[in-house]
C-alpha cells in the first residue's frame, strides 16, 4: 500500500471510530477527497480503493483531470468547491455534479442555463460565511432563506444544502461552537424545503468537531494526500 492509501484507509477508520463514538452512522457521513494540486495518479490511487467523490478548487485543473482519468474511472462524482467567477461557470455546470460554493444569485442562474439537459440536475449548496470573515467567500446568515427560495425554483438545479469554510480555528470547543450554529441553519433549512439532506462541514484540522455537530459531508485533503505544494502538479 502506498503512502496515500495508508492514509485513506486510515482516516476512514478514524471516521467510523468518531461516528459510532457519537452515535452516528458513518454511512451518513460523506467523503469527498479534496484533490486540488494534487495529481491524477495520486487521486487513482484511492479511487482503486474505492472512493467515488472528489473535489477540486480550480476550475481548469479540475476539468483536466476530470477529462483524464474519466477513462480509466468512469463513475467518479465531481465536487466543485472553489471560489467561482461568472466566466468560468459553464464549465462547472458541464463536467461536475455538485457545486458547493453558490454564493450569489446571479451565479446560481448562469448554472442552471449552462447545465446540458442531457445531464441529471446539478446538485448545488449554498456556502455560508459562518465567520463573518470580511475576504471570505458565502453569504451571511441572514440571507440564506432569501437565496434558497430563488435556487430552489431553478428546475436544472438541486438544492441539496448548505456548506461552509470556518476561521482557521484549532481549540476544538470553538470549532464545534461555530459548526452548531451552521446546524441550527441547516435544520430550519431542511423544514422548509424538500431534498434537503448535506451539510457540508469539516476539514483535515477540524473533522471531529464537524461529525460531531453534524455534517453529513466531510472535505478532506491533507489528511489523504499529504501537505500541498503551490505548485500545480496536473
Ligand atoms: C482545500 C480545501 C479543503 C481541504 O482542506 P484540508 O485542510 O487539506 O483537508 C476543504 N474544503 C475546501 C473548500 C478547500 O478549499
Amino acid at each position: 500500500m502506498t503512502f496515500i492509501q495508508n492514509n485513506f484507509k486510515e482516516l476512514l477508520k478514524k471516521i467510523d471510530d468518531i461516528a459510532s463514538l457519537y452515535n452516528r452512522n458513518s454511512k451518513n457521513i460523506k467523503l469527498i477527497a479534496v484533490s486540488k494540486n494534487k495529481s491524477v495518479s495520486d487521486i487513482m490511487e484511492i479511487a482503486s480503493l474505492g472512493q467515488k467523490s472528489f473535489g477540486e478548487n480550480y476550475v481548469q485543473e479540475g476539468i483536466k483531470k476530470i477529462k483524464y482519468i474519466k477513462y480509466f474511472y468512469p463513475n467518479l462524482e465531481w465536487h466543485f468547491i472553489g471560489p467561482l467567477q461568472s466566466n468560468k461557470s459553464r464549465l462547472v455546470a458541464e463536467y461536475f455534479s455538485w457545486c458547493q460554493t453558490i454564493d450569489r444569485i446571479h451565479i446560481a442562474h448562469r448554472l442552471n442555463d449552462q447545465r446540458p439537459t442531457g445531464l441529471l440536475p446539478l446538485n448545488v449548496l449554498i456556502q455560508v460565511n459562518i465567520s463573518k470573515e470580511d475576504k471570505k467567500s458565502g453569504i451571511i446568515t441572514d440571507n440564506v432563506f432569501k437565496i434558497a427560495k430563488q435556487v430552489i425554483s431553478l428546475p436544472k438545479l438541486r438544492l441539496r444544502g448548505l456548506m461552509a469554510i470556518p476561521k482557521l480555528e484549532n481549540d476544538y470547543t470553538k470549532q464545534v461552537n461555530e459548526y452548531q450554529k451552521m446546524v441550527i441553519i441547516f435544520n430550519k433549512l431542511k423544514k422548509e424545503f424538500v431534498n434537503i439532506d448535506t451539510l457540508s462541514l469539516g476539514m483535515s484540522n477540524d473533522m471531529q468537531a464537524a461529525i460531531v455537530t453534524g455534517s453529513t459531508m466531510l472535505r478532506i485533503g491533507t489528511k489523504i494526500f499529504g501537505i500541498r505544494n503551490n505548485y500545480k502538479n496536473v
